[in-house]
This record gives C-alpha cells, sequence and structure tokens, in this order.
C-alpha cells in the first residue's frame, strides 16, 4: 500500500520575470509525493493558465486518481489515468523517483544511458527597454553565459534586438516571442534576426495561427512552444515548424517527454529542453532528456531566492549534474 501525499508550495523569485504572457514575481508550484515500504518518490509541476491550469485545479486533478496512485498504478496506467498537462507531470515524476530509488539509482540514473557531468543552459533576458535588456545580456555573458535567450513581446523588436546584440557580439541568441506576434510583419523581423545571427525564433504566433506558418520561408529555424504539447501535436507542426520545445509540464511528464522526443527526431526536428518557473526538483526530473537536445532552457531555478533541496548547482549559463 502507498501513501499519497498532495501540497502546493510558493518560491518568491528574486526578481520579476517579464515576458509578453505578463510579469510574475513568484513560482507557485505542485508537489506529489508517493511512499511505498519506506521509499518517497517526489515530483513537481507548475501549473500554467495559458494551459486552463491552475494549483486547485491541479490538485483536484490529482486527488482524483489518489485511490488507483495508492492501490500501485504505476506510470504506464497513468497515461490513461489522466491527460497531459502539470498534474500528470508531478505524478509521473515522482513514479519515475519512486522507481529510481528501488533501483538504487537517482532518477536521471535510471533514465536515462548516458549524461554529462555539465550541461549548458540558456539565461532569460526578460522583457525590458533596450537599454534593461542590453545591460542583463552583458551582466550575463560577463558571468560566463554563453547561451541567451531572449524574451520579447510585440514592440521595439529591432530596438531590444540592435542594442542587445551590440552589447553581447559573440552570445549564441534564441528568442521567444511567447505568441505575442501577428503573421503581418513576421518575414521582416525573421529576416532582422537572422541578420543579427539569432539561432532561434520560438513561438512566435498564438498556436491557434499556426497555419500562417505553411509555406512561409524563413531564414532562421522556428521552433514550437505553446503549439507543441505531447507527440498528437506533431502532425499539425510539419511544414510549418523546425524545432521543438519539450517541456514535462506539456507533455504531463518524462515518460510522454521521452516518446515524444524519440518520434519527433525521427520526423525530422531539432529538439530543445524547456522548464516552467519552478525548483530543482522539477529540472532534476528533466535531465535525462538533455543529451538529446540542442538547446537546453532549464533556468529557472536560478530565478528563486532560494531553491527546494537538495537543489542542482547552477553557475550562470551552467547547469552541473
Ligand atoms: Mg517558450
Amino acid at each position: 500500500m502507498r501513501n499519497l501525499k498532495i501540497y502546493e508550495e510558493a518560491w518568491s523569485l528574486h526578481t520579476p520575470f517579464v515576458i509578453a504572457r505578463g510579469t510574475r514575481s513568484e513560482a507557485k508550484v505542485v508537489v506529489v509525493e508517493i511512499e511505498e515500504n519506506g521509499l518517497k518518490g517526489t515530483g513537481e509541476c507548475t501549473p500554467y493558465p495559458r494551459y486552463g491550469e491552475s494549483i486547485a485545479s491541479v490538485m483536484a486533478q490529482i486527488a482524483s486518481i489518489g485511490a488507483q496512485l495508492e492501490s500501485g498504478a504505476d506510470r504506464q496506467a497513468l497515461q490513461q489515468l489522466l491527460p497531459a498537462g502539470a498534474a500528470r507531470n508531478a505524478v509521473d515524476c515522482a513514479l519515475w523517483d519512486l522507481d529510481a530509488q528501488k533501483a538504487g539509482q537517482s532518477l536521471p540514473q535510471l533514465a536515462a544511458a548516458q549524461l554529462a557531468t555539465r550541461v549548458t543552459t540558456a539565461q532569460t533576458v526578460v522583457i525590458g527597454t533596450p537599454d534593461q535588456m542590453a545591460n542583463s545580456a552583458r551582466a550575463l555573458w560577463d558571468k560566463g553565459a554563453r547561451l541567451l535567450k531572449v524574451k520579447l513581446d510585440d514592440h521595439l523588436i529591432s530596438e531590444r534586438m540592435v542594442a542587445i546584440r551590440a552589447a553581447v557580439p559573440e552570445a549564441t541568441l534564441i528568442v521567444d516571442a511567447n505568441e505575442a506576434w501577428h503573421s503581418e510583419g513576421l518575414a521582416a523581423r525573421c529576416q532582422l534576426l537572422a541578420d543579427l545571427n539569432v539561432a532561434m525564433l520560438e513561438q512566435p504566433l498564438p498556436a491557434s495561427e499556426d497555419a500562417a506558418l505553411e509555406n512561409f520561408i524563413h531564414p532562421l529555424p522556428i521552433c514550437a512552444d505553446e503549439s507543441c504539447h505531447t507527440r498528437d501535436s506533431l502532425p499539425k507542426l510539419a511544414g510549418r515548424y523546425e524545432m521543438i520545445n519539450i517541456k514535462l509540464d506539456k507533455t504531463g511528464g518524462l515518460t510522454e517527454a521521452l516518446a515524444l522526443a524519440a518520434e519527433a527526431k525521427a520526423q525530422g526536428y531539432t529538439l530543445m529542453l524547456g522548464c516552467m518557473l519552478c525548483t530543482s526538483r522539477a529540472i532534476r526530473a528533466a535531465l535525462p532528456l538533455t543529451p538529446q537536445v540542442r538547446f537546453a532552457d532549464l533556468d529557472g531555478p536560478t530565478w528563486l531566492a532560494a531553491d527546494a533541496e537538495p537543489a542542482l548547482r547552477f553557475a550562470t549559463g551552467t547547469l552541473y549534474l
């Protein structure tokens, strides 16, 4: 027999996180603990209003399958019990963690054949004035970050990007518009980004407007984030995106994330691995995917004033495993 615990936590950020969707000052997460024979598996998720999720709705979803979990439902059974999303993610990762402990391993060891000892992670430059963003990019570069993820909304695109590129001429830049752009003007913005040697553009258009990317010739890769949740998302991305951003809170856990990675690679997509604002608990569960991805964007815990223990070790731009 197992014991199930579900609870919420709020983690303050040291700096406001500003993206096209709004400003956040704390990370609110849901934690699941599954205890069995003295071993305890822990999983964490970040409910996301963009996908219709709240702390309350996610906790209710998890509670709704409490009886099945306490009577021994495994990861395979879980995939049918809950839809993809944050709730299934927390449970799936708790079950992975429990299985790892039964095997005497860490979760990343159990789920990945080979792991590097360090991973380059993107560090996020949040939305601000062109000067603020350029200064922030430069400060991250000076502290060792080489891959910067620039958040944009629908304003001051060239002013911000030109200022940032001038401040960090050698950085690898990726840009995330979080669905804030429109198809009118997209070609010119893509050309500007390519001229500034930006490596990739993430989710420029609302997911509902993906059709506008069909037959849209663009000079840099475009990556699906809000448009790509699970393997079921892939058919509608074909011919529109070259990359996908895998996040466990979208796939509903590591189990589907590994399956999505394999299927997307087989279909020719390049992979990125992302995260929400979260603690090291959530990042640890995503580590098995790091060997497969072109860009890892795992800086969530670096925004927290304090991280959950045991914390992963981050230096600016690098995550040590
Ligand atoms: Mg994104």
